[in-house]
């Protein structure tokens, strides 16, 4: 390899949102800041993980647990 048209190919700290922090080589530089990795991911973990961002599925949530229970007590008064 030519000296000096190359970046830096280097040891860096990989920082997960979940507190995981391990090293992988790369041109970066610095540090790398991650949402998921292996130990998070539900691939690896084989629970579910939402990423909700915009907060759109707990708002489903919410209007999902207020349509079923706004129904049931008409079915009762019917019944
Ligand atoms: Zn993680």
């Amino acid at each position: 390899m030519k000296p000096k048209i190359h970046p830096e190919y280097k040891e860096i700290k990989v920082i997960c949102s979940c507190g995981n922090t391990f090293a992988t080589s790369s041109t970066l530089g610095k540090e790398l800041h991650v949402e998921v990795c292996s130990s998070c991911h539900p691939f690896y973990t084989g629970k579910q993980k939402i990423v909700d961002t915009a907060g759109r599925v707990e708002k489903f949530r919410q209007k999902y647990t207020k349509k079923k229970t706004a129904a049931k007590p008409a079915k009762e008064a019917s019944a």
